[in-house]
């Protein structure tokens, strides 16, 4: 094999190649990261911040536990971007007994599961931390030292990092295509061809055409757009980040006192072309959701809304693991919910790469679980 052979080339600057870039980079690997817009610029820098264990489906719960290790220690990793990241706690109410009910039975099957990190609370406990919630609830679980972060500051920080490790990161390089020869990547870009013995897809929405160039499986991947709002400042009331069981809301006060609002709701994204829809009927939905749980945010005016472009699997669990060509390996697929994983992805595939045992089990995610 080339000098070529031992060198790794991960394609997209979303959280997840940035995050492998630098796992790769600090362990001595020569890396490089390419990019076909700019660092962050897609879902990985535009989503709701929302560092989030609570509410994850079980299957994903033991990556989700590590990744919040390395969030907890991010400063030594990525050093002052990690004061970007709010540790707090996040906060899921029921607002009806059908939300109790779904709520108590998700607090039992974790118990009985081995996990601890969510704790069902009662309406006094609630109200006691959140006293300008409006309504009375019918509990919630309840997760400490959940928060949020600035995306695009978190994703900057891992891609700084990986370059002070060595790394190379080439924006506005679009990859045209991936063809193997002989052992080696070679990968068309905009910038011209570039050789690899290993390549790791985080190319987010666009990682199946990805894949299928480098006749690797075909991933039932689909793009859609989560949207957001924010409000404008108003006098801060909500030190936690939260959500309502059986409802799809999430809801933080930034520091400056402007609420963002959003959540499941999602409208049409067309990838091929970069862009994403807003859907400002769903989006109300949200909106009158969050203003029931706190009147204040029903007199706060909403200042702007976005959407990002985000891929989607049909069992909203990433694909995360070895792909069928040698040297090809893959992480994307994050249905929504892939920011706060993004650290445990980068580190876990950093480990595949390099041969080493993941510190948790990626089963659930093999990207060969759709072929039959
Ligand atoms: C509005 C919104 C709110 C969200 N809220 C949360 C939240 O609160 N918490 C949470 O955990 N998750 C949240 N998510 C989901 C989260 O943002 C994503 O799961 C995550 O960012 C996906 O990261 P990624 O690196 O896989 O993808 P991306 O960020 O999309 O990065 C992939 C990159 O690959 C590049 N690329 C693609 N094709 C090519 C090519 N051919 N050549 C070169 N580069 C290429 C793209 O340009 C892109 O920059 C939200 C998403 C959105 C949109």
């Amino acid at each position: 094999m080339s000098s070529q052979g031992n060198k790794v080339v991960v394609i997209g600057g979303g959280i997840q190649g940035c995050a492998t870039a630098f796992f790769l980079a600090k362990r001595g690997q020569k890396v490089t990261l390419i990019e076909k817009d700019r660092i962050g610029r897609h879902a990985s820098g535009v989503n709701a911040g929302g560092v989030r264990r609570l509410g994850r489906n079980i299957l994903e719960i033991p990556l989700s536990l590590a990744a919040m290790d390395i969030w907890q220690n991010l400063y030594q990793e990525i050093g002052e971007y990690a004061e970007d990241f709010h540790p707090c706690f996040y906060l899921k109410v029921a607002v009806d007994e059908a939300g109790r009910e779904l709520g108590l039975m998700r607090a039992a099957n974790l118990r009985e599961a081995g996990f601890t990190h969510e704790v069902w609370v009662e309406d006094d406990v609630i109200q006691t931390r959140l006293p300008h919630l409006s309504i009375p609830t019918h509990g919630g679980l309840i997760v400490e030292g959940d928060g949020w972060a600035t995306p695009w500051r978190i994703v900057q920080g891992f891609a700084n990092a990986a370059k002070k490790n060595g790394a190379k990161i080439i924006e506005d390089c679009y990859v045209n295509s991936l063809t193997q020869s002989q052992g080696l990547w070679q990968i068309q870009t905009l910038k011209g061809l570039f050789e690899a013995g290993t390549v790791v897809n985080c190319a987010g929405a666009w990682a199946a055409d990805i894949a299928r160039s480098a006749d690797d499986y075909i991933f039932p991947l689909e793009s859609f757009a989560p949207m957001l709002v924010v409000t404008e400042r108003r006098p801060k009331i909500l030190p936690a980040v939260m959500g309502v069981l059986s409802h799809t809301l999430s809801l933080k006060q930034l520091e400056n006192g402007q609420f963002v609002i959003g959540g499941g709701v999602r409208s049409k994204a067309n990838h091929l072309i970069n862009q994403s829809d807003v859907s400002l009927q769903k989006l109300s939905s949200s909106i009158k959701l969050a203003a029931k749980l706190f009147s204040e945010i029903g007199n706060a005016q909403v200042i702007r809304c976005w959407s990002g472009i985000e891929g989607y699997m049909p069992d909203e669990l990433p694909i995360i693991g070895r792909g069928r060509r040698n040297g090809l390996f893959h992480g994307f697929g994050f249905s929504a919910h892939g920011f706060q994983l993004g650290p445990g992805v980068g580190e876990a595939l950093a480990d595949l790469v390099m041969g080493q045992q993941p510190r948790v089990s990626l089963e659930a995610f093999r990207p060969d679980r759709f072929i039959n």
